[in-house]
């Protein structure tokens, strides 16, 4: 099964060792990298304690980056893109459903730069994740209220946000519930 460049019109990624033991794939032609994160967050918890980096910043920011919208290779949605740090200008185009990025040319060095440096962003935490995934599930249930409730789901919302602030809210809702079950 073939992998298509999500940058390359006709290229296809080949699986490389991008260090040791961290497998990914890579583009013949642009040299772009496509890597899982889960592979990378296990490479990254058994490495050594971070030595000095002998990248200079000004050199790794300065790759060039790609600033149009990407598809994931894999599930060919559209990837988000994100920076790489507070400072770093460069941006890596994460698809989360697959859990993989997207690192043009020259791009792998500044993860680890930053990565040494303590500095990588958010993304490739583990935690950044699991608050992503948990924000997604939230989204999906009140999609899904939403076209249940139809045209009373704003009310709802209004309604349940107003029970959560209430200071009597729990008894506010034990009353509405009584009065529904026991026909008040
Ligand atoms: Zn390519
Ligand atoms: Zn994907």
């Amino acid at each position: 099964m073939s992998t298509p460049c999500p940058t390359c019109a006709k290229s296809e990624l080949l699986p490389i060792d991008l260090q040791d033991q961290l497998p990914a794939l890579q583009c013949t032609d642009c040299r772009g990298t496509l890597l899982s994160l889960i592979a990378y967050r296990d490479w990254r918890a058994t490495r050594e304690a971070p030595s000095q980096s002998r990248i200079d910043v000004g050199e790794a920011s300065s790759v060039a980056d790609s600033t149009r919208l990407l598809r994931c290779p894999h599930c060919k949605g559209f990837m988000a893109k994100f920076r790489f740090s507070a400072d770093a200008r460069n941006q890596i185009d994460l698809c989360d459903e697959c859990d993989v990025v997207w690192l043009d040319s020259g791009e792998w060095s500044l993860v680890e730069h930053l990565a040494r440096r303590g500095q990588l962003a958010k993304v490739f935490d583990d935690g950044w994740q699991k608050r992503l995934r948990e924000e997604q599930a939230r989204r999906r249930a009140e999609e899904r209220w939403s076209s249940v409730l139809g045209e009373d789901y704003e009310r709802a919302r209004e309604l349940r946000t107003w029970l959560a602030l209430h200071p009597k809210g729990k008894e506010l809702v034990a009353y509405l519930y009584l009065s529904q079950t026991e026909g008040i």
